[in-house]
């Protein structure tokens, strides 16, 4: 029986990892739970769980889920503030730390798991975009284990040779007969609309997928489609790939979540109806497989699969970090601060969609930033470039 804490349990990853546990009480054991604010959805995960451990980001929270718990005679205890959940991500009965807390706040937990040389289930792809060279050598030093459950590298990795698998981001991929990565992406629920049209999407109409159902920070993500730039840089940490030996496709239908082509010319492809079940059940069941509770594909319902070139000049925030990942780790952390602070701005109606990725062009053009070699350097530029994104976003007339 694997031993799993899941931060992040009550959102969009969160909550599916949990109804594969449902499915399957005899593999999993939930050992603590983590979320910020949501003590409702908490309360009934405890309810049905009664883990060990949970602890709320938010301290309001932590002492309603408390008085709750008490009522209900659940005896699990709860905790509160970033220390404790870095606590429980790294428990010594924790087998696997499922990190699928939203943004940069995902980072120290998921530090403290790799710290603790657990294996990580990786949804929060934002700490390997603003840590990537601390996080990597962390994952190393400490003989960590990553398995993807972004959907996309959890597909590439699903097809990956079992070497590439074992020794993730440490080895060549040439010298393993891999020619390259080809990164598929749906293009967002605004692909279709015309340049002039962008300025004036609402925050519904990006946290609409047509493919997909995601928390908000993602869907924004998607809809300018710096998720699928943020997932550039995440595979190129993730499996130590080269500019040349990684391409981006658009693919409407999200039915395949990435593919490999190797050096013999044959292309090896993920494909599964579009349900983050199937990543998470594989990252979880690894080598083996579960049923996942996704739908299967019916072929014979498909009409077609089609793929195109990403459209750079609509959606600028893709090129802006393809850029940052060869700029070095400070544009990539300055960017990932900058779009966290826009892309909330946004969803707060403050700025218009179109703001998000001339803020965060602004930001990197304007970092002077050393690059950073250490966990504390890469906070003090996260939080300083959130203050500069902060007083740009209040100067702006909407
Ligand atoms: P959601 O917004 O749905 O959920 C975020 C989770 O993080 C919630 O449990 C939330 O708690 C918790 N949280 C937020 N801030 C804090 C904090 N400061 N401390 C502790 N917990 C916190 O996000 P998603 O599930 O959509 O995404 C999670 C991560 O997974 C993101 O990094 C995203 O990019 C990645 N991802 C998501 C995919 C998806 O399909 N959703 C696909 C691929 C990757 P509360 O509910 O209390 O606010």
């Amino acid at each position: 029986m694997k031993k799993i804490t899941i931060l992040g349990s009550t959102g969009s990853i969160g909550i599916n990892t949990i109804s594969i546990i449902k499915k399957h009480p005899d593999l999993f054991k939930i050992v603590a739970l983590v979320a910020n604010k949501n003590f409702s959805t908490m309360l009934e995960q405890c309810v049905f769980f009664s883990p060990d451990w949970v602890a709320m980001k938010n301290e309001k929270s932590a002492n309603i889920l408390r008085t709750k718990l008490k009522e209900k005679k659940i005896k699990t205890q709860v905790l509160s503030g970033t220390k404790e959940i870095c606590a429980l991500a790294s428990l010594k009965e924790n087998d696997y730390v499922v990190s699928a807390i939203v943004g940069m706040a995902g980072l120290l937990p998921t530090l403290s798991a790799i710290c603790a040389g657990k294996t990580i289930l990786l949804a929060n792809k934002e700490s390997l975009i603003a840590c990537g060279c601390v996080f990597m050598k962390a994952l190393s030093y400490n003989r960590a284990r990553i398995i993807p459950i972004d959907s996309e590298h959890n597909a590439i990795f699903q097809v990956l040779p079992r070497f590439l698998q074992k020794n993730l981001g440490k080895v060549s991929l040439k010298e393993n007969g891999v020619k390259s990565i080809i990164l598929t992406g749906s293009g967002g629920p605004l692909y279709h609309l015309k340049k002039e049209d962008l300025p004036f999407v609402t925050p519904k109409q990006t946290c609409t997928h047509p493919n997909w159902s995601m928390g908000k920070k993602i869907s924004v993500d998607s809809a300018t489609m710096i998720n699928k730039g943020l997932e550039y840089i995440e595979a190129r940490w993730l499996f130590n790939a080269s500019d040349n030996e990684i391409d981006i496709l658009i693919h409407p239908q999200s039915i395949i979540h990435s593919m490999v082509e190797y050096v013999d010319g044959s292309v090896l492809a993920q494909l599964s109806v579009p349900d983050m079940k199937v990543a998470i059940s594989y990252a979880m069941a690894f080598p083996k497989r579960i049923v996942s509770g996704s739908n299967f594909l019916n072929f014979k319902k498909l009409k077609c699969l089609n793929f195109f070139e990403p459209n750079f000049a609509q959606f600028p925030c893709l090129k802006l970090a393809i850029d940052a990942f060869a700029s070095g780790q400070s544009a990539m952390t300055v960017l990932n601060a900058a779009n966290e602070v826009s892309v909330s701005a946004f969803l707060n109606s403050k700025i218009r969609f179109d703001k998000i990725s001339e803020i965060n062009s602004d930001m990197l053009i304007s970092s002077d930033f050393l690059e950073p070699t250490s966990i504390e350097e890469i906070l003090e530029i996260d939080k300083k470039t959130r203050i500069k994104t902060k007083k740009k976003i209040s100067s702006l007339i909407y």
